[in-house]
Formats: C-alpha cells, sequence, structure tokens
C-alpha cells in the first residue's frame, strides 16, 4: 500500500540505502520527515530594519570594496540599500570576485546578519549580481525548509525529493483517514494542507510557531499520529483478549489471615484497588493493570494481598523488581508474611551460584516456591514455573516495554498466560497514560496511609557541608536515622561507589561516635543486605548510599535524608529518593545539597522540590521539563518515541485523540488498519509479538 522511495526520480540504491538511514524508505516516510528550521527567503528586507542574528534577503548597491589585511586576509564589501549600510566580509575569495564588486552594481544578497567592529555583516552571504532594474521576481514563494539529514544527502536533495512527493500527494497514497468533521473544534487543517504547510510554508506562516511544533499543522500531524499510537496500544490490548487466564477467587483463606496478622488498617484507596484488582483475576481474560501510587502509597501489601489469592487458589506467583536491592526488600517483606502461614518463597536473581541458581529454578519448576522473588532473572529462557498465576512487576517504569511484552509471554502456554500486575511510583499523568499505557487498566492509590507527615524540603549550598553534618548530628543524637544519599553525573556504579566510599571516610571522620554504614550497587548482595538489615534493625546511626536505594527501601524510622549534588537530579528521581523519608510517625527533613552556580532549569527543579510533596504536580512538572521518553525510561525502546507529536507539549490534544481512536477503532477498520501501518508500520513486531 505504502509507496516505496526508490520510485521518485534519481532515487537509486544507493541513495535509497542513504535515505533509510534516516528512516526514510517510503513516501509517507519522508512526506513525514519534517523540517526543523526555516529560511525566509520570500521577501527583501530592509538593511536598516537587520537585527543581529537575523537571516534575510536584502537588496543592496555596492558601496566601496577593499581588500584587507589584518589576523586574516578578508574581502570586505560595503553595501547600502538607502535605509542603512551593512558589510559582507569573506575570508575565501578570487581576483574576479574583487573586481566584481564594483561601486554601483547591483546585489541581492541572503545570509545572517551579525553584529561587526562598527556595523552588521554578512559573512560570506549567498549572493548574486542583478540588474539595475530587476524586481521581486526572483524570490522564493515559500520559505526554505531544513531537514535533519545524513552524510551524502544535501538539503537541495532533500528538498527536491520531498518537492516531488508533495507534488504526488494529490494523485497518490496518502489518504485523509481523519477528515475536519472527525475532530470538530480542534480547527486543524487537513493532511494535505498541513504537509504543505509544514514542508513549504507561505511568506505569511508563522515561523517560531512551526519551529516549536505549535502550529495548526504541525499539530495536525501530531494528532494523526497520536491517534495511530494509542489505537496500536489498544489492539494490542484486544488481542490478549483472547487469551486464557485463571479465574481466582478473590479475598479467600489465605488473604484473610495475611491480612490479619499485618499491623493496620488498609487505606480506602488501597481497599478500592484491591477490589479491583480481585475482579480482574476473578475473570478468565488476562489481566492488565497498572497499579500507581505515590512513593510511600502502600503498594506493596496491595500486591501481597492479591498473589496471596493466587496462593490460595493454587498458582504460583512471580514478583520481579528492577534492581537487587529492591528485590531484596521484597523478599524481606514477602518472606516475613508468607512463612508463617507456611508459604514457600524462593529467590532468584542473577548473582545466585550456579548450584542455588539450579536448586531455585527447580524449586520453582516442581511449584516448591509459591511465590518467587527476584530481579529480570526470572526472564530466563530455563525458567519454567508449575502453574504462574500472576505475575507481579515492581517500578515498572524500570523495564521497558520490551520487557513488558516478553514477561507477558511468560507462563504462557497454549494460550494460557497468567495475570499481570504492574506497579509504579512514577505518577503518571492520566493524559499520558492513555497513550502511552493504553494498553494497560490503571488503578490508582491516591491515599498515603495515616499519620505521614510531609517532608520539609530546603536546598542548601554545598559550601555549607559543615552545618549539614552538625545538623545530621543532632538528628542521630536524638535517635534519628539518616540516609546520605552520594550521586554523579556519570552512570557509572564504580564512580558512584568511590565517591560514597569518599563520603564514609569524612563523616566517620567528622562523627567518630556515630555508626555510619554503606551501600553500593558494586557490594555483594548478601552484603547489601546485611547493611541494609542492620540499618533497619537500627544498628546504625547513618546510611551512605549511592542510588541505589531510590526505589523500594523501607526504613520508617529513618527521618532524615542528605542529597548531595541534587542539582544534578530530575525530578523524579529526587522526589523518589525523598520518598525513602517520611515514612514513619516522625517529621521528617530532606536537605538538597547542590554545587553553585545553578542552572535556570536546576533552580526551578529545587525550588518545585521544597515546594511540593505531591508526586502527581512533580510528575507533571517533569514531564514538561524533559518530555515524555525519560520520564517513562522508555527512550531506548521506542514506544513513547513520537516522529512527530511531543508529549508535554501536545497533551492538550489527547482527549480527543483518545476519542477519536476509540470512534475509529469501533467504526472503521479500514482507517484503523491504514493508520497503525501508516505511523507505527515498522516497529509494528513490537506491537505484534503478543
Ligand atoms: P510503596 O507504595 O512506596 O511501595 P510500601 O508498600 O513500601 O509503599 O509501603 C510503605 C510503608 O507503609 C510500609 O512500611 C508499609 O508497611 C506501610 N503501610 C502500607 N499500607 C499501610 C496502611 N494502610 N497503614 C499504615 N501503614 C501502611
Ligand atoms: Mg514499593
Amino acid at each position: 500500500m505504502s509507496t516505496a522511495i526508490t520510485e521518485l526520480k534519481g532515487v537509486g540504491s544507493a541513495l535509497a540505502e542513504k535515505l533509510a538511514t534516516l528512516g526514510i524508505r517510503h513516501l509517507e516516510d519522508l512526506l513525514f520527515h519534517l523540517p526543523f528550521r526555516y529560511q525566509d527567503r520570500t521577501r527583501v528586507s530592509p538593511v536598516g530594519s537587520l537585527a543581529h542574528g537575523q537571516e534575510a534577503v536584502v537588496t543592496v548597491e555596492v558601496v566601496h570594496a577593499e581588500v584587507v589585511m589584518r589576523r586574516r586576509r578578508a574581502l570586505l564589501v560595503r553595501v547600502a540599500d538607502g535605509t542603512g549600510s551593512l558589510v559582507l566580509r569573506f575570508f575565501h575569495f578570487n581576483q574576479t570576485q574583487v573586481r566584481q564588486f564594483e561601486k554601483g552594481v547591483r546585489l541581492r544578497c541572503f545570509g545572517e546578519a551579525r553584529r561587526g567592529p562598527g556595523r552588521l555583516e554578512m559573512v560570506h552571504p549567498e549572493y548574486r549580481v542583478i540588474a539595475a532594474d530587476a524586481d521581486d521576481a526572483a524570490l522564493d514563494t515559500a520559505l526554505t525548509p531544513f531537514y535533519r539529514t545524513t552524510e551524502g544527502i544535501q538539503q537541495l536533495r532533500l528538498r527536491s525529493l520531498t518537492d516531488q512527493a508533495l507534488a504526488r500527494l494529490d494523485s497518490v497514497v496518502l489518504k485523509d483517514w481523519l477528515p475536519v468533521e472527525l475532530m470538530p473544534g480542534l480547527a486543524l487543517p487537513s493532511l494535505r494542507d498541513a504537509l504543505m504547510i509544514v514542508h513549504r510554508p507561505p511568506p505569511d506562516a508563522d515561523v517560531a510557531a512551526l519551529m516549536e511544533g505549535r502550529h495548526p499543522a504541525h499539530r495536525r500531524l501530531a494528532f494523526e499520529e497520536l491517534v495511530a499510537h494509542r489505537m496500536g496500544l489498544r489492539r494490542l490490548r484486544h488481542l490478549t483478549r483472547h487469551l486464557q487466564a485463571p479465574s481466582i477467587v478473590p479475598g479467600n483463606e489465605l488473604a484473610r489471615q495475611l491480612q490479619a496478622a499485618l499491623a493496620f488498617e488498609l487505606t480506602g484507596a488501597q481497599a478500592r484497588v484491591l477490589a479491583e484488582l480481585g475482579e480482574d483475576m476473578l475473570s478468565t481474560e488476562p489481566m492488565l493493570r497498572l497499579v500507581q501510587g505515590d512513593v510511600g502509597a502502600g503498594k506493596t501489601v496491595v500486591a501481597a494481598l492479591a498473589a496471596a489469592d493466587a496462593v490460595d487458589a493454587g498458582y504460583q506467583v512471580a514478583l520481579m523488581a528492577p534492581t537487587e536491592i529492591l528485590a531484596e526488600q521484597h523478599l524481606l517483606n514477602f518472606s516475613e508474611w508468607f512463612e508463617p502461614l507456611g508459604v514457600n518463597v524462593g529467590w532468584l536473581t542473577g548473582k545466585l551460584s550456579v548450584a542455588k541458581r539450579r536448586d531455585a529454578i527447580e524449586a520453582v519448576a516442581l511449584g516448591h516456591s509459591r511465590i518467587v522473588v527476584g530481579t529480570h532473572a526470572l526472564f530466563q529462557k530455563d525458567v519454567v514455573f508449575d502453574r504462574l498465576g500472576i505475575a507481579i512487576i515492581d517500578e515498572q517504569h524500570r523495564f521497558g516495554v520490551h520487557q513488558r511484552l516478553a514477561l507477558r509471554q511468560k507462563g504462557e502456554s497454549g494460550n494460557q498466560v497468567p495475570h499481570q500486575l504492574i506497579m509504579t511510583a512514577t505518577p503518571i499523568p492520566r493524559t499520558l497514560a492513555m497513550t502511552a499505557y493504553a494498553d494497560l487498566d490503571v488503578s490508582v492509590i491516591d491515599e498515603l496511609p495515616p499519620g505521614r507527615k510531609p517532608v520539609t524540603t530546603v536546598a542548601i549550598d554545598s559550601s555549607r557541608r559543615d552545618e549539614v553534618i552538625e545538623r545530621v548530628g543532632l538528628a542521630v543524637r536524638e535517635g534519628r536515622q539518616v540516609y546520605w544519599v552520594c550521586t554523579l553525573i556519570e552512570d557509572s556504579e564504580h564512580l558512584q561507589a568511590e565517591a560514597a566510599e569518599d563520603t564514609v571516610a569524612t563523616l566517620r571522620e567528622a562523627m567518630p561516635e556515630f555508626r555510619i554504614g554503606l551501600v553500593h550497587g558494586r557490594l555483594k548482595s548478601a552484603d547489601k543486605e546485611a547493611v541494609m538489615k542492620s540499618f533497619k534493625a537500627r544498628e546504625l546511626d547513618l546510611l551512605v548510599a549511592t542510588t541505589v536505594i531510590e526505589v523500594g527501601v523501607d526504613v520508617p524510622n529513618a527521618s532524615l535524608m542528605i542529597i548531595e549534588n541534587a542539582e544534578r537530579l530530575g525530578l523524579s528521581q529526587l522526589h523518589q529518593l525523598r520518598g525513602r523519608v517520611g515514612r514513619g510517625a516522625q517529621a521528617s527533613s530532606c536537605l538538597l545539597l547542590y554545587q553553585a552556580p545553578l542552572s535556570r532549569t536546576a533552580r526551578e527543579r529545587l525550588g518545585i522540590m521544597r515546594k511540593s510533596n505531591d508526586g502527581f504536580a512533580i510528575a507533571q512538572k517533569d514531564l514538561e521539563l524533559r518530555g515524555a521518553g525519560e520520564v517513562l525510561g522508555t527512550r531506548q525502546t521506542g514506544l513513547a518515541e513520537f516522529r512527530i507529536a511531543e508529549l508535554g507539549r501536545d497533551d492538550d490534544l489527547l482527549d480527543a485523540v483518545s476519542e477519536v481512536a476509540d470512534q475509529l477503532m469501533t467504526q472503521q477498520p479500514t482507517a484503523t488498519d491504514a493508520l497503525i501501518d501508516r505511523w507505527i508500520g515498522d516497529n509494528r513486531k513490537d506491537y505484534g509479538s503478543v
């Protein structure tokens, strides 16, 4: 259905190969390969109106030309048009050129005006000599586009190819599946008009809006892409409907026992979400549910109660976490909860010895381990479950979409699949969830357990470290426990570990009377576990840690956290880290140490952290500052990566996107297929592999 790029004039296999590196294989790809900036060669600007940095066409007369020898030999040509004068500066030139610039010769130039010594200059402008009576006929009729390109493909070539593709718009291929009536109130142009405007903007177009992607033409294309994306994910969801999962009756004996053993009542939000899970699991349609809850909202208990239901019904449970340390926390919790009830909890990570791993795998295969906790080692091919009923993934944003898909296949036999529960502490704005997680149902634990006090947050220049150490001393003397988090910009566990070791040495020297522990990613997992255990048991006053403690670590008595180099961390990461305190009855504080001077965004981030404890508000800000790919950690997976749309910028479209997508899916299967194919085409295997 799509037209191969080789059908265009002048595109042979060599050029086609180069175009393919830009992701351009079909005519459509070329049409959706949008310019990232424009030049205005449609009109002549008066020289007197030019500003520094402005690109413009001018029509001028030569006043004077000379070759000067300063640091570098240069040809300087003074030109004027009656409104002002300008210098054309050439470093590379020949004698013919020098002679050409005789006084009184008329030139049409295009270049960027820059401040020079004395007056504005254009360095190496494009120019041509024009006749004295020449009018403006030779000007362009549209703005000149610039495309992202690759070695060996000139802008001119891309322009002529897009010219060809645009010329075919009327006759061919690109059917407009979203007629204007379908998008009432949005005031968006037709597909054809949108493409014409974006590639060849008329002289009066709002260039700034085009370059920022805010122009209606741009939004029309983004809209279509978002619609296609949502339909792709919804279809993925429909496909799983044909699969079967075990029907599990909720709220049975084991779950009741577990709930009775807990030291607290569930919050209203926890109870509501647990009921939603129960309803899902009762059905033979596989559950695919994302449970969101701010850090400390109590997701783990909810997962454990759902796990209890599955175990009681005779099924196994897999619980997966993205890091060893988080998996260890879960192992601790689940063992504490389930072992007294006679349920075996297994343990499987990549760091097990060969013998231990073999035993663990055997226990899983034979069904002795009713619950298995681990890292992505649970994904490995040789791990075969006896009867997997539910797979629980914690802190989903660390798992890519591909892993999400792989997991979905885990435990699949014939058309039998396990239920799936995904937990995330990255609060995902509703609109984003509708698009990026359109294949999932979403539950939100939007209430914190009672008695939680908001964490007081302050930002402190790291030159005031001594005061901070003093404050730590005071806190410890009051019986509080403290985290000291070392961060580095490099994503190197090795360097992080080194920095943490240095910090421990300094702190031990400054506070010899305190018990100070250290945990980082390079410790053996038994050692890590031992340190975490003694911190939890209050055998340590202060825990120096790297960002390995970012997620899941739960020590309610810890009520002070210091975060070093806080200016380098993103909002979500800061919020996650800060979530380690404020879990107990005590009022907690978080000190964000920063290195001055702060950039504008760093200042903004620290300001937001000081003002807000609300994970959703912070996530929304994070999205605005960083974009969706980074927030969701899906940059590498390509799923939240759009060609044209940008979450954050195009969020206001998303309500209409869902509406239109859902309407098309029920009413227009042909359009649905065509749009998914058009926009998701080559990535389709990601969607189809379920
Ligand atoms: P998260 O949602 O961040 O994973 P956790 O499940 O780790 O949160 O819970 C944080 C802490 O709150 C744990 O110590 C847990 O035992 C406790 N907790 C969970 N639910 C409740 C509740 N309903 N009442 C009191 N404490 C709770
Ligand atoms: Mg958790």
